[in-house]
């Protein structure tokens, strides 16, 4: 995940001014000495860092944060907005006429994840904003991108309008736009053709088909990956087409940051989604302040909860929760805390957005976790109906029955039973404000 060591270094420098009582000038430029570095080594870019420490310097050296009860706190706050106003100071959105078919044309480079995003975008805006989608496969150089685009729409049911690769991308977006008008779509997203490097051909072809369309919203995919060469990449796209909007790709890699960090600032482009993995739910509206939190180690407790009601059966959540307040929790329900913890993806990202386990999350490893559930679901499975809601009378003769009925030493029966026993006790002394899921990572 982007961001990760950025974020331990910016946290240990700020660390070390918050605790004190009184701020001193040389306290202070020890402390952006050392935020200075860690940006830098996130790769961003020379100019940004240099705007930014300026910037945060002039404001904490002012009377008002010296003087401050708190200094260490004010400073942080200031070095929080300032990343903030870096990736943008408000949320930005897509583009909807208030009548009539809204265009989108997605563009970036190959390999970008642009096809990909577009196929997120088609459902985000099915499933939050109740659109009703077309999908344009204008690739028509990349041998496989109309398939990719094709299937891709069967997965998330929405249309996908294609002529083949014989017809060329302005035709088939013209007769498009006649098939949505027909079949009263209101949004309609070009996949257009990428290539490896910027090339006039391809510029060609996109400003062929802008003249065309006059797309209400034209949106460039670039890697977080390829660090700053976003900034050029997006650069060129702005001057040669005039871009809309981000989605930065793949945060899920290790990318360090820099490039989305900057490029706002650079270009004057907003980012309008990142996206954070390859499947289709793995794309999310993007917010600077948000986006803060989480750099800052504060975690992002808003968008966990926003994929938390997207993603889980919140009638599931609903009753567990109710039997949790009434101090009841069975293998049943921890059954169905492990259902809810897989459609939330990793346990991983899920802690990130979380103050105070973001900081835990390089302990955790996902691939140990998911067999441990794995383990403990088929353990749970051996029970009969009775055992589950019933664990008391869980005794040897029974547990050895179980340890063979799911294939594991008796020992990790005992061991869950332990677990359940705890999360009892925890939900005894629980009285509301609780995280979804929680409960089933005590002690694993
Ligand atoms: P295009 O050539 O720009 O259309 O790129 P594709 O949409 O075909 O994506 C290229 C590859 O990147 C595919 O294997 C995608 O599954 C993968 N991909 C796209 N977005 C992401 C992402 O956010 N994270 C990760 N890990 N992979 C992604």
């Amino acid at each position: 995940m982007a961001f990760e060591s950025l974020s331990d270094r910016l946290n240990k420098a700020l660390k070390n001014i918050t605790g004190q009582g009184k701020l001193t000038e040389k306290n202070m430029n020890d402390m952006l000495k050392e935020v200075r570095m860690s940006l830098l080594e996130a790769d961003v870019n020379y100019e940004v860092v240099k705007n930014f420490i300026a910037d945060v310097k002039e404001k904490a050296m002012g009377q008002e944060v010296m003087e401050s009860l708190n200094p260490g706190q004010m400073v942080v706050k200031i070095v929080h907005d300032e990343i903030q106003e870096l990736l943008g100071s408000e949320d930005a959105q897509l583009n909807f006429k208030k009548q009539g078919i809204t265009t989108l044309m997605m563009v970036g480079l190959q390999g970008t994840g642009k096809t990909t995003a577009s196929a997120k975008i088609a459902k985000y805006c099915t499933k939050k904003m109740k659109r009703r989608v077309l999908l344009v496969a204008c690739d028509v150089v990349r041998p496989a991108a109309i398939q990719q685009l094709q299937t891709l729409g069967q997965d998330i049911d929405v249309d996908v309008f294609t002529m083949g690769a014989d017809v060329d991308a302005v035709t088939t977006a013209e007769e498009a736009m006649k098939y949505a008008q027909d079949r009263q779509k209101d949004l309609v997203i070009f996949d257009t053709a990428g290539r490896l490097h910027i090339d006039e051909a391809l510029m060609q072809e996109l400003s062929d088909m802008k003249a065309s369309i006059q797309p209400d919203n034209i949106v460039l995919t670039v890697d977080a990956m390829s660090g700053q060469d976003i900034i050029t990449v997006a650069r060129d796209f702005n001057e040669k087409l005039g871009i809309t909007g981000l989605i930065v790709t793949k945060l899920d890699g290790d990318a360090r940051g820099g490039g989305l960090l900057s490029v706002r600032s650079i270009t004057n482009v907003p980012v309008l989604f990142v996206s954070n993995g390859e499947k289709m739910d793995d794309l999310e509206a993007f917010h600077p302040d948000r986006m803060a939190d989480r750099i800052l180690g504060m975690g992002d407790v808003m968008t966990l909860v926003e994929q938390a009601q997207d993603k889980l059966d919140m009638e599931v959540e609903q009753k567990t929760a109710e039997r949790m307040m009434a101090g009841v929790f069975t293998f049943n329900d921890l059954l169905s805390q492990y259902g809810q913890i897989k459609k939330m993806g990793s346990i991983q990202n899920m802690m990130k957005m979380i103050p105070g386990l973001n900081k835990m999350v390089k302990n955790v490893d996902d691939d140990k976790l998911n067999s441990e559930m794995k383990r403990n679901e088929a353990i749970i499975q051996s029970m009969t109906p009775y055992e589950r809601d019933h664990p008391k009378v869980l005794k040897a003769s029974r547990k050895n029955r179980i340890a063979k009925g799911s294939g594991v030493k008796v020992a990790d029966v005992n061991k869950l039973i332990k677990q359940l026993e705890q999360m009892q006790s925890m939900t005894k002394m629980m009285s509301g404000g609780r995280m979804p899921n929680m409960g089933a990572f005590q002690n694993m």
